[in-house]
């Protein structure tokens, strides 16, 4: 039986949007807090009754998000320009080269707005 799980994790980044007029706020240096949630979908453990171990998914991630917390997003290796919706696509093509079962991954760059990728329609 496949079951879905999800794991949230937070990094601190700088970033500014570089295509975006001076007049707008995210053209200049700026913080956020994202919060990002990795969807994984597979099968039961018939034996353990899980999935996978969070501790596992935690190690395998850790390497991606410490390419970006505390660091400028746009110093980061094909993020140079890094909306929300960038950070969605770079993190899901790395993080499903070491953890196929990832299917979704969301960031939250504030309490109030998130991006997913991939789009649940097509
Ligand atoms: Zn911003």
């Amino acid at each position: 039986m496949k079951l879905e799980l999800k794991q949230h994790f937070q990094i601190e980044s700088a970033r500014f949007l570089p295509h975006l007029p001076s007049s707008h706020p995210c053209s200049r240096m700026h913080g956020h807090s994202f919060k990002i949630t990795l969807t994984l979908v597979g099968e039961t453990d018939p034996k353990l009754g899980w999935v996978i171990d969070y501790n596992d998914i935690e190690k395998l991630v850790r390497p991606l998000l410490q390419q970006l917390d505390h660091h400028v997003l746009n110093e980061v290796q094909g993020l140079e320009n890094p909306t929300s919706e960038n950070l969605c696509l770079w993190l899901f093509d790395r993080g499903q080269k070491v953890l196929p079962m990832l299917k979704r991954i969301t960031v939250a760059e504030t309490p109030l707005t998130e991006c997913s990728y991939p789009a649940l329609e097509k």
